[in-house]
């Protein structure tokens, strides 16, 4: 059988296909399931799926490739079968438009799909040899049920990230705690845009958060691995999606969920999940408002819910935060929590990719 190479990223994806993370899907999207997840969130089946989980290949490798049934990609330590294969060239421009709702280049979703190869190879996979050992906090499927049947609950709320926490978020994350059993905290942990927190800080920061601010066995730490895709509101449907598939019930979503720039409206995250029922998602999403500390209120402030200005908010932008961490300045405890802040500074030559 032909053995071909394939990154590290794609091998994750083979991993996260294998795991079950990526239920329904069991391999690389063929043609017709891609297009269809592009044109409406659904694999041919009417299942939902909004994400394409796809591997691409040059055309020298579609050449070599064109004859076999089933192959081996390997990043040399991990090998994966992937069977019944099949080799199409791709839309690039209709891929894009619909994943991302731009052609914009400066796009960091965009900027990477431009420089896919040609040619996507689909197929089942399969392990053969996965070196990978889940470590403290990365989480396979089965481990995670496991820990939240271990911890007695029937109801988990899931929180994305990919920052460490404001105090806005840890305000999401307990308010949406008062519905359920308990939470578990998924950072994304993967090949982000230069100026994101690095994924070991993020965990850090959010271990003193823990440690220092919730209930015990409340909440859980686990991460996600795979890249992020800025692709806003389909990937706030991809990540729903795949907590559902570790075990959680319910999603939280906020403003400018995996978004980037100004390509998405702030709640445009939550609106799409109106395409779907419950049934379908097979979790259910909390919607949450924007909340920041008001200094009039005394209290975290859901935006429009009270009547004091703009100026009496603390609010810092990630710009705003990343100076003030590089400056060693003050930050407001009523943004972060100070064992949060104090993490930061104590890594502030080391936080950002
Ligand atoms: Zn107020």
């Amino acid at each position: 059988m032909k053995k071909i190479k394939a990154s590290d990223e794609i091998i994750q994806e083979a991993r996260n296909i294998v795991d079950g993370l990526y239920f329904p899907l069991q391999g690389f999207l063929n043609e017709d399931d891609l297009r269809s997840i592009l044109e409406n969130m659904r694999l041919k089946s009417g299942q939902v799926w909004s994400m394409p989980v796809v591997f691409d290949i040059s055309e020298n490798e579609a050449q070599e490739l064109k004859n076999e049934n089933s192959i081996i990609i390997t990043n040399k330590k991990d090998e994966f079968f992937v069977k019944d294969i099949s080799i199409f060239k791709w839309d690039r421009e209709f891929f894009v438009k619909n994943l991302y709702g731009t052609l914009d280049g400066a796009h960091p979703g965009v900027e990477r799909a431009m420089k896919m190869k040609k040619f996507l190879l689909s197929g089942k996979v399969e392990k053969i040899r996965n070196s990978e050992k889940p470590g403290v906090f990365h989480l396979t499927s089965e481990q995670a049920k496991d820990i939240f049947k271990k911890n007695g609950w029937a109801n988990v709320v899931a929180f994305q990230t990919r920052n460490p926490p404001h105090r806005s978020h840890e305000h999401l994350q307990k308010t949406a705690l008062a519905e359920v059993d308990g939470i578990l905290i998924n950072p994304v942990i993967g090949s982000k845009k230069s100026g994101d927190f690095r994924d070991k800080h993020i965990i850090g920061a959010y271990q003193k958060l823990i440690k220092h601010h919730y209930e015990p066995g409340k909440a859980v730490l686990g991460t996600l691995h795979t890249f992020m895709r800025y692709a806003g509101p389909r990937e706030a449907v991809f990540h729903a999606l795949v907590r559902r598939n570790l075990g959680c019930t319910h999603m939280i979503i906020g403003r400018d969920h995996a978004g980037v720039g100004d390509y998405y409206g702030t709640y445009d995250a939550q609106k799409i999940f109106d395409n779907f029922t419950e049934d379908e998602l097979g979790i259910r999403i909390l919607r949450y408002e924007n909340v920041t500390y008001c200094q009039g209120c005394g209290d975290m402030s859901e935006d429009g819910s009270c009547d004091h200005s703009q100026d009496q908010k603390i609010h810092l932008s990630g710009t705003k935060l990343r100076e003030k961490l590089n400056n060693n300045e003050e930050i407001p405890e009523e943004f972060m929590r100070k064992e949060v802040i104090e993490y930061l500074k104590d890594n502030k030559d080391d936080l950002f990719v």
